[in-house]
C-alpha cells in the first residue's frame, strides 16, 4: 500500500473534492491533502486562508471517520521547475499523484511520478469557481459542500467575505 498526492486550493472544499479522496483512499493507504496558494486569503479567487481551508477538510474527513490523511499548507514558489521540489521538502513522501490541473500533472511526470487524473464528478455544481459566484449572487450554494463546511463558512460568515470583496469602489 501506498501514500498518494492531491494538490488543490480549496476555495472552498466542495463535493467533488470530498469525492475524489474518498476514492484514492480506495486504493492507497493514505492521503497527503496539499493545501496550495496557501499564503493567499481575502481575494476573490482565494477568500479563505490556509487555517480555514484545513480545518474545512479535517472536520469534514473526520465527520465521515476517515482518518489516514495528512494536510500540509504549501505556499507558491512562482518557479515551476523549482515546485515539486518545494512540495516535498514539506511532505512525507508519496508515489502518487492525482490531480487534472495540466501544469501539475506534467511537473510531477518529469520528476518521474506516477501521475493519475480524476474523473470529474458533477463538475456543473462541483465546482470551486462556481460555488464562489452562487454566494456572491446569493443562490443555494449550501447543498455543494459538506455540512461541516457550510457550519465553518457560516461561523467565519464567509459568503458576506465574498460579497465584500466583490465590491467596487468605481461609480
Ligand atoms: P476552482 O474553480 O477555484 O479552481 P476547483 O473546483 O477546480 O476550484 P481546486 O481546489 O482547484 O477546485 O481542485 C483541486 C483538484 O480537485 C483539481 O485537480 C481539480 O481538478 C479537482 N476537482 C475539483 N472539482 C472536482 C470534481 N467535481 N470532480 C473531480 N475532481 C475535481
Ligand atoms: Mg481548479
Amino acid at each position: 500500500m501506498t501514500r498518494a498526492f492531491i494538490v488543490g486550493r480549496f476555495q472552498p472544499f466542495h463535493m467533488g473534492h470530498l469525492e475524489v479522496i474518498q476514492e484514492i483512499l480506495k486504493e492507497h493507504e493514505s492521503v497527503i491533502i496539499g493545501i496550495g496558494s496557501a499564503q493567499y486569503s481575502h481575494t476573490l479567487q482565494n477568500p479563505f486562508t490556509a487555517g480555514e481551508r484545513h480545518l474545512m477538510i479535517s472536520n469534514t474527513l473526520e465527520s465521515k471517520k476517515i482518518f489516514n490523511f495528512y494536510i500540509i499548507p504549501i505556499e507558491d514558489v512562482n518557479s515551476n521547475p523549482l515546485w515539486v521540489a518545494h512540495v516535498e521538502s514539506l511532505t512525507p513522501n508519496f508515489s502518487n499523484v492525482y490531480t487534472n490541473n495540466p501544469l501539475v500533472k506534467r511537473l510531477f511526470f518529469e520528476k518521474r511520478y506516477n501521475v493519475k487524473s480524476m474523473e470529474l464528478i458533477n463538475r456543473v455544481e462541483w465546482s470551486g469557481t462556481r460555488i464562489r459566484e452562487k454566494m456572491i449572487n446569493g443562490e443555494n450554494w449550501e447543498r455543494d459542500v459538506p455540512s461541516t463546511v457550510v457550519e465553518i463558512i457560516k461561523e467565519i460568515d464567509g459568503v458576506s467575505r465574498i460579497r465584500a470583496l466583490a465590491e467596487t469602489d468605481d461609480a
